[in-house]
């Protein structure tokens, strides 16, 4: 039974919204001998159904075109690779690998090759191992590919791929309560600013409570922009509808599928046992409700399995075993987490707009906003490029590699 009620008046810190990213908050905060606080995670629902955690793909990876970006998988990758030790050497907490099959992202244009190029180098100076490659050596190394019309390969074979983020997450969460981080499930309906004006003072809980807080953190996922509005703040960030099919094939293939991002816009990937997990969106992609998940059976048949089949001749002979819609959580400025302060209301953090890579950002973002919450400052990895003010000033963080 979760509890419903908080059993103080007053927290040193809320965290608004339980999945991953709250629960990574949650976690790195109670793991911070410097922090002595006391901290209440609200979570409207304990099932999780609508979370983007719910429905990720849980895929990690290096090939990003910014520096910071490669360096935030890095720690994921670290940290999911060395869960037990980072966590107390706890003997109950599972040993993780990552099913590194890595990224093949694939060029049909001379434009988008050129951007692989430029994104290799920054990888590769970032410490990644990505790997440019020919579509003969493609095809040498995976000859299920039809590559007539590709330029040009880009692959990491190391630390990219498949990882267990739901355990991450259960661990997070299981381990910070044992630590004293309370979790109720609730619903925040209100964020309630002092007389100044200057900071938020306390937020009203579903049931009626008004809890004070000395920080309050946006870890509400698609819900984002709505949370920020009960502290009169826009932030923009939409729920955007992307799906997920599991098919299995009839001949299956005889080597690992890289997750592979086809230049028609579908994303396949390796899942187990003669079965793959592919993913896409459509052209016409609003903003949606927050409960809409609802499929689209036409996306399928006019556009996924045709690029599938054409991409990979093996899969005009598959079958659909299950299905899900998800949300991510898009910045519509540029496509990159927004993180820290709000520029006036300094106590009311951001932990939104992860656009769809949020899951291998959570231990590096939990981490950096339990540093924020604790010292006003990041130690660990300078993330003050995500700060809120870049869209204030205008200044996007251009990310090429988005998914
Ligand atoms: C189909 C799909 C595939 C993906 N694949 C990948 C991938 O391969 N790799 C990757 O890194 N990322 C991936 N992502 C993205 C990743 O899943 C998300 O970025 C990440 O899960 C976001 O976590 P979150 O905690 O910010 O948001 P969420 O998981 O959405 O959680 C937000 C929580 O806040 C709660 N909440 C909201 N408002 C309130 C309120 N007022 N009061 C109380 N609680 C509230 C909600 O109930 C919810 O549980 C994918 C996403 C989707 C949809």
């Amino acid at each position: 039974m979760n509890a419903k009620r908080p059993t103080q008046q007053s927290y040193d810190v809320i965290i608004i919204g339980g999945a991953i990213m709250g629960a990574s908050t949650a976690w790195f905060l109670s793991d911070n001998d410097d922090f002595d606080g006391s901290v209440l995670v609200v979570e409207r629902d304990m099932s999780f159904a609508s979370a983007s955690t719910s429905h990720t793909n849980s895929c990690m990876r290096q090939q990003f075109s910014t520096e910071l970006n490669v360096k935030i998988s890095q720690f994921a990758a670290d940290f999911v690779k060395n869960m037990r030790s980072y966590m107390g050497e706890d003997d109950r907490i599972p040993d993780l690998k990552i099913q590194s099959f890595g990224y093949m992202y694939l060029a049909d244009n001379e434009d988008f090759a050129r951007v692989l190029r430029e994104n290799q180098k920054v990888q590769v100076s970032a410490g990644a191992a990505t790997q440019l490659m020919t579509p003969e050596q493609i095809q040498a190394a995976y000859p299920f590919y039809n590559v007539d019309d590709i330029l040009l390969g880009s692959i990491n074979l190391v630390d990219e791929g498949y990882w267990d983020g739901a355990t991450v997450n259960d661990w997070w969460r299981r381990q910070s309560r044992e630590r004293g981080v309370e979790w109720i499930e609730n619903e925040v309906i209100a964020i309630n600013r002092n007389a100044a004006d200057t900071q938020v003072e306390s937020v009203t809980l579903a049931s009626g409570e008004v809890i004070a807080c000395g920080q309050v953190v946006n870890a509400s996922g698609p819900r984002a922009a709505r949370t920020a509005q009960m502290a009169g703040i826009d932030v923009p960030v939409e729920p955007r509808k992307r799906y997920t099919w599991v098919f299995k094939a009839e001949q299956p293939l005889d080597r690992e599928l890289p997750l592979t991002i086809d230049p028609a816009g579908v994303h396949v990937r390796e899942h187990g046992g003669g079965t793959y997990q592919c993913g896409g969106h459509s052209d016409v992609d609003p903003a949606v409700g927050f409960e809409d998940h609802t499929m689209d059976h036409a996306l399928w048949e006019s556009h996924i399995w045709p690029t599938l089949a054409t991409r990979i001749p093996q899969f005009e002979a598959i079958k659909v075993q299950s299905e899900w819609a998800g949300h991510y959580s898009m910045n519509t400025f540029d496509h990159n987490a927004i993180m820290g302060p709000h520029t006036a209301l300094s106590n009311f953090i951001f932990l939104n707009g992860f656009s769809g890579h949020g899951l291998q950002q959570s231990p590096a973002m939990g981490r950096g906003t339990a540093e924020w919450l604790t010292y006003g400052e990041y130690r660990s990895l300078d993330l003050t490029p995500f700060s809120y003010k870049r869209i204030e000033d205008n200044r996007p963080i251009i990310e090429k590699a988005v998914i």
